[in-house]
């Protein structure tokens, strides 16, 4: 329950809400008192100011113990003695919420248990508690009772708030200054000797090495309660004016060194956010009502973590890194600097960081950024899109990464293996050293072989395609020698947009795609969102498992007008050209016939409305659901052509989240039985004479790239980046002894053909 949902009855004049800030600003500024003597007159004026009869502090032990720390009406001979866990009784389960919680009858709740040595059992009646938050961790909770029923205000509850905030300061400080007290007692992180290795998700490969620059995302708030609102919704105004002005160079540089449209539209939607009236109100109400105006962004930030960390909108979530940036950029130009760090002096920086904005590795790019160590971070977050655009190895989801490593670590990144050494030892560093000569020479050979053809050394051509979203991928194409992109994912343009880009919109980029092509095949998939790929302003289901929910395909046939307008933009950027359009994770052949069915009607309203329409429009889907392999010779006559989507495929087949890594491990794509599977499906292909051609990652891997050769796979599409190496294994393989060694491998009983193929690939 928040705070606004609460029923008011008393409500807490502004005069007494002012007073009790004073004075605890009055405490706060009393250099003679101890962290605990600080919390027990705090607790003391609360009671008074609130009229409550009781008002306690519990603080988060080791072992997920809450313990009573301070008190003022509960008998004080219980502090330190009654003790809870997480989620047992009120307090708990407030601290277990992270929500406040106001009730008229505490004993009334049914988490409640009374603890009878703190007196409780004459105080059973109002209670508010709210939690003490820090970095969206409860550190304790903060408690005023009452002995009659009656519900304390909102009012009260926000003013418990503002105070908890503050008690949220001291109790860091008391747990820092006990752990330094039990320093070299007891066992710490860095007490291993030699290198610690960390592992995390690969968001972007790369080996890098560099020194580790803690990303300072905390900008400490030393005072909360202001003396004049008035002054400091001045220098709030002139920092916000500051910040902008700052984001505002920023873009510019970028664009004065011609970083790609679609980053500065990432680099844009931050701006916009710096802008969102929603967030400056926040900040500004709560300069009104007597914080300073660091504090004001804090606890503006606090509520929108609260509000966005609870959300099960991926994209909600990530959004909040960009709010965590824009804060303690907001806090650093208010205590007189926009400044972050000095890097101009550092050579190879490894950015470690909670959680990193657009904007902030873009800043960290003009310097000598090598890789990005992040302990949140997915592979959509708009940092994540940046990175692989700029081709920085990232590496996201390692725990506690900001307190595990320290500014000046030497750090070797692998950004493929999503691991992070730390001090590496001489050893480490060889072998690190090793591998990248190693990896230098093979981008060496592969950027050479771009410029070759992808023949096989018996003389079969085959066609290799780009994956693209971004449309500087498009640029790749020439690059690349690429035949063509077979898979354009219309959903990565809709990503970085604010809200659903209308026909317009949509016709200008697809032709501008058309443009870049320039004549070669260009595959457009429509909308596959749901599951991982969240718009941030599509409403979302609170699905238990999106991957298997409403996404892709089913989305766009239940809700026609969004499909038929993609379609509507597609056929007219296509004008008198070649539209090949795919469908998203098809799982029924009816599925097919009526996503056709719709683009017939699109193409049948623009000729009536005398638009010129493609020259002809080539229709395909996309093989990615299981089922649909067993509806081959009802789709395949009416297909033009199929792509097999192996990410998809292959969770499905073998029930295996994508996205996992516990069980990542666990099957390989080069398992018998995954192959099996993609020989039936090229058996059904050649029978019906329809093209095949294979776009999941699984394309863009050489080593699973020559088994797709094997299996008579003669198409393939993936990353820019992978492109080289592919080259370069198809013109040193003979196919046809190649497809002889595929056929006795299949049928093994072994869980991967993967040493097989490697052995092959050596011998041959
Ligand atoms: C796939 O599933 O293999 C695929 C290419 O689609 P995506 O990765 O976009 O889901
Ligand atoms: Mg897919």
């Amino acid at each position: 329950m928040t705070a606004k949902k609460l029923k008011m009855k008393r409500k807490l004049p502004r005069s007494e809400s002012v007073t009790l800030l004073r004075r605890v600003r009055e405490i706060m500024a009393g250099e003679a008192f101890s962290v605990q003597e600080r919390l027990d007159k705090i607790t003391y004026i609360l009671l008074k100011e609130l009229k409550g009869d009781a008002c306690s502090v519990y603080i988060l032990r080791p072992g997920n113990i809450l313990e009573l720390t301070a008190t003022n009406g509960l008998n004080k001979e219980a502090i330190g003695v009654t003790r809870l866990h997480v989620g047992e009784g009120v307090v708990g389960h407030v601290v277990a919420q992270k929500e406040p919680l106001s009730l008229s009858c505490i004993a009334k709740h049914p988490k409640f248990i009374l603890h009878p040595e703190t007196g409780e059992q004459h105080i059973q009646g109002g209670v508010a508690t709210v939690p003490l938050m820090r970095d969206n961790e409860a550190l304790g909770a903060l408690s005023i009772q009452a002995t009659r029923r009656r519900r304390f205000s909102p009012d009260v509850l926000d003013a418990l708030e503002t105070v908890a905030m503050v008690i949220t300061d001291l109790v860091t400080v008391l747990l820092n200054e006990e752990s330094q007290g039990n320093r070299g007692q007891g066992k710490s992180e860095r007490e291993i000797p030699g290198s610690k290795i960390l592992q995390g998700i690969p968001i972007h490969i790369g080996l890098a090495e560099g020194t580790a620059v803690i990303h300072a995302q905390k900008v400490d708030v030393p005072l909360m309660m202001g003396e004049d609102p008035l002054k400091e919704q001045k220098r709030l105004d002139q920092s916000l004016l500051a910040m902008n002005n700052d984001l505002e160079k920023l873009l510019d540089e970028t664009q004065k060194n011609d970083l790609p449209q679609d980053q500065q539209n990432i680099l844009e939607t931050f701006q916009l956010f710096a802008k969102d009236q929603g967030w400056i109100n926040k900040i500004r109400q709560a300069v009104t009502s007597g914080y300073t105006a660091e504090a004001a962004v804090q606890k503006a930030l606090n509520d929108i973590r609260t509000r966005l960390y609870a959300s099960n909108d991926l994209y909600m979530r990530e959004r909040l890194w960009d709010f965590e940036d824009l804060a303690c950029r907001l806090i650093q130009h208010l205590q007189g600097g926009g400044e972050q760090k000095d890097l101009k002096d550092l050579k190879g920086i490894i950015v470690v960081a909670k959680s990193l904005g657009p904007a902030e590795l873009l800043e960290y790019q003009q310097h000598d950024l090598r890789a990005v160590l992040l302990e949140e971070g997915v592979q959509t977050a708009h940092v994540a899109i940046l990175a692989r655009s700029l081709d920085i190895p990232i590496i996201g989801r390692i725990p506690d990464v900001t307190t595990r490593i320290m500014t000046h670590d030497k750090i070797l990144v692998d950004g493929k293996a999503g691991t992070a050494t730390v001090q590496p030892s001489g050893l480490d560093e060889q072998e690190f050293y090793e591998r990248k000569i190693k990896q230098d020479r093979v981008i060496e050979a592969s950027n050479q072989a771009l410029e070759l053809s992808p023949i096989t050394v018996d003389g079969v051509r085959i066609s290799l395609n780009l994956n693209a979203g971004l449309i500087t991928d498009l640029d790749q194409l020439q690059k690349t020698g690429a035949d063509g992109v077979g898979l354009y994912r219309t959903e990565i343009p809709f990503m970085m947009q604010k809200e659903f880009p209308d026909v317009a919109y949509q016709t200008n980029l697809y032709s501008d795609l058309y443009d870049r092509v320039q004549g070669k095949p260009l595959v457009f998939r429509t909308l596959d969102i749901g599951g991982d790929k969240v718009l941030p302003y599509f409403n979302r289901l609170n699905e238990d498992n999106p991957m298997l929910g409403w996404r892709s395909i089913r989305i766009g046939l239940d809700r026609p007008m969004l499909l038929r307008k993609q379609v509507r933009a597609m056929i007219r950027a296509a004008k008198g050209d070649q539209l090949h359009l795919m469908f998203p994770m098809v799982s029924e052949v009816a599925e097919f016939f009526e996503a056709k069915a719709l683009v017939k009607k699109e193409l049948d309203r623009e000729e009536g409305l005398g638009h010129l329409t493609p020259l002809e429009v080539k229709y395909g889907t996309m093989l990615e659901v299981p089922s649909l392999v067993w509806r081959l010779d009802q789709l395949l006559p009416h297909a033009d052509f199929i792509s097999i989507g192996t990410n998809d495929l292959f969770q499905f087949f073998f029930a295996v989240d994508r996205g996992n890594p516990y069980v990542a491990e666990h099957f390989d794509t080069l398992s018998p039985a995954f192959l099996s599977l993609l020989k039936t499906i090229r058996d059904k292909a050649n029978q019906h004479h329809c093209p095949v051609s294979i776009c999941g990652e699984m394309a863009s891997r050489p080593l699973e790239a020559l088994a797709l050769l094997g299996l008579g796979y003669h198409t393939l599409s993936m990353g820019a980046m992978a492109v080289g190496a592919s080259k370069r294994m198809i013109r040193s393989v003979n196919l046809k002894v190649l497809e002889d060694f595929l056929k006795t491998v299949i049928p093994l009983t072994i869980k991967t053909t993967r040493n097989a193929l490697i052995a092959f690939s050596k011998d041959n």
